[in-house]
């Protein structure tokens, strides 16, 4: 096992405790691109992450089964954010970017 010189920036996997995910610490190269991010990639490493989508995605199964799934097809109903493993709590759109507060007009328009 020798390491390249390209890859020595080590970068923290947060893991999710939730889905028992213990953080560590990876080589950049192990994770996946994510352009929502602010330095463009992912929080956890490629496997972890695959863990940790998986696992929401049984997880909303399963609740949508417990829930029956008859009356609450069109109400997209979100009690926990589980788009991405981010500490805010706000209602984040899809796309995961911050909400921009509305720039405050500057002058009085004529
Ligand atoms: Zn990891």
């Amino acid at each position: 096992m020798t390491t390249d010189a390209t890859t020595t920036a080590l970068r923290r996997c947060i893991g999710s405790a939730k889905f028992g995910i213990e953080a560590h610490e990876a080589p950049a190269d192990e994770f996946p691109a994510q352009p929502s991010q602010r330095d463009g990639l992912g929080r956890m490493c490629k496997p972890h992450w695959n863990q940790y989508t998986s696992a929401l995605r049984k997880a909303a199964l399963a609740r949508k089964a417990a829930e029956g799934g008859a009356a609450v097809v069109a109400a997209p109903i979100a009690p926990e954010p589980v788009e991405a493993p981010v500490p805010i709590r706000t209602r984040a759109k899809r796309g995961g970017k911050a909400a921009e507060p509305a720039a405050a007009s500057q002058g009085d328009a004529g």
